[in-house]
């Protein structure tokens, strides 16, 4: 059937490329854009097109920024730039900031160390999270998730950290297993920041 109907077919095939939209999901998806306001569309096209253009990766701690201006967090007076939260995504961050009780500095590793994928230390921002503990940095607290890949993620860091006059900390104990940080309620990411141990 949905051959006679072309258009839609192409509309179905490009949604089902979403990976974060569940199946059952696109149709509804679908109906929605078919009955959007033609200029609706064409403003949610352009949003599209422009965040994928000027949303870039700050060069210092990978946290996201808009191309033209200077990042947020890494050039704030009002930060501890001493203390570096790491963390596996900017969904994180978005998280932790939602707490208002983090001042420190972040940097997003652009993921987790895992075989199975293909994606190794090198495919991450490992290197340049070394190279910035150089400059005056006193605690890094390792916030990845509580998965099998986010600590072994962490687990690795820690081992080269070990070279380094740094403190190295982690989220309290007590968060439920393979928690996530980006789907944790407010006063749960600000405990497990707050009451961090020594890793
Ligand atoms: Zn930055």
């Amino acid at each position: 059937m949905l051959d006679d109907i072309p258009s839609l077919n192409q509309l179905l095939k490009i949604l089902q490329q979403i990976p974060y939209l569940a199946s059952k999901n696109v149709y509804k998806v679908a109906d929605h854009f078919l009955h959007m306001d033609p200029a609706k569309i064409q403003q949610f096209c352009s949003v599209l097109m422009q965040a994928n253009e000027a949303v870039v990766p700050c060069e210092n701690c990978f946290c996201l920024k808009e191309q033209d201006r200077v990042c947020l967090f890494c050039v704030s007076k009002k930060r501890d730039h001493s203390l570096i939260c790491i963390v596996e995504t900017w969904q994180e961050v978005f998280a932790i900031e939602k707490t208002n009780g983090y001042l420190g500095v972040y940097h997003v590793l652009g993921g987790v160390i895992c075989p199975l994928d293909g994606i190794g230390p090198e495919d991450l921002t490992i290197q340049q999270l070394l190279m910035r503990i150089d400059n005056g940095i006193k605690e890094v607290i390792l916030a990845t998730n509580q998965t099998p890949e986010g600590e072994a993620t962490a687990a690795y860091i820690a081992v080269q950290l070990r070279k380094k006059q740094v403190e190295v900390s982690c989220l309290a104990r007590g968060l439920p297993v393979g928690s996530l940080l980006g789907t944790m309620d407010r006063l749960t990411v600000y405990k497990a920041l707050s009451e961090r141990r020594r890793f």
